[in-house]
Formats: C-alpha cells, sequence, structure tokens
C-alpha cells in the first residue's frame, strides 16, 4: 500500500483513502490520468500501440544511412576495384537510392549493390555491375 500526502493537511495517507483519516478531506483522483491510462491499455490491447511504433515510423531516417563500407566486402583479388566501387556507390545513393551493402558475387561474377529506393530494407533490390560498368 503506498502512501501520499495529503493536499489539505500534508500528512501522508492511503493511496486508496477516499478521506483523510487527519483532517477528513475527500481524496480527488485524476479522472483525466485515469482515462489516458484506460486508453493506452485498451489501445495496447488491440495492437494499436506496436502498428504507431512499427508501421508510421518513417523507415527513410534509420535506413538512408551514409554509406557504412563496413557493409562492403570485396574479395582480395577484386579489391584493385575498391575505388570505383565506392564511388558507384556514392553515386547511387547521390540519385536518392539508399545503400545498404555491397560486395561482389562469385557465382555471376558480378560487383553488386543493394538498393532501396523507399529506404526499407524489405524492398531493396540488388543491382549487379560488371567492373566496367562500376565507372558508368
Ligand atoms: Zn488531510
Amino acid at each position: 500500500m503506498a502512501l501520499v500526502k495529503c493536499v489539505e493537511c500534508d500528512k501522508e495517507i492511503s493511496t486508496t483513502a477516499k478521506h483523510c483519516p487527519h483532517c477528513g478531506a475527500v481524496i480527488k483522483r485524476s479522472l483525466f490520468l485515469t482515462w489516458v491510462v484506460v486508453v493506452l491499455l485498451v489501445a495496447g490491447l488491440l495492437g494499436i500501440l506496436p502498428m504507431l511504433s512499427y508501421e508510421n515510423k518513417p523507415i527513410i531516417s534509420q535506413a538512408c544511412k551514409p554509406i557504412d563500407k563496413a557493409s562492403f566486402w570485396l574479395p582480395h583479388d577484386k579489391e584493385f576495384a575498391k575505388a570505383d566501387f565506392f564511388s558507384k556507390a556514392e553515386r547511387l545513393r547521390a540519385s536518392g537510392l539508399c545503400v545498404f551493402e555491397g560486395g561482389f558475387g562469385t557465382l555471376d561474377d558480378k560487383y553488386y549493390i543493394t538498393v532501396s529506393k523507399t529506404g526499407d530494407a524489405k524492398n531493396a533490390e540488388i543491382l549487379h555491375f560488371s567492373y566496367e560498368e562500376l565507372s558508368l
């Protein structure tokens, strides 16, 4: 049982008391606060809160970060292309795309850079470039 101070006599009274046992003052509870709590609880139960925090969040702010070179990886025999590779990534970003990561795909023997128009990694697409195309 928590204790609060009576607004009238400043003595400690129970939070559950309806009257102050010292001075008899009627304890008013904040109706507004009660409603806020009720609304939040209901919203939380209905799943509205998670919706507000995830779906309506402007995703572009966190995804369109500056290019993180640590997210780019080239095998040793392709490191000569590093400068071209990063300037390609910078040009893609300058054209309005969010650039997530990049590397070299040994399967198709091409450089790849993962980008997204919306900044949402879920809608990202992988662009493939030959070495010559890196400088285009
Ligand atoms: Zn009192």
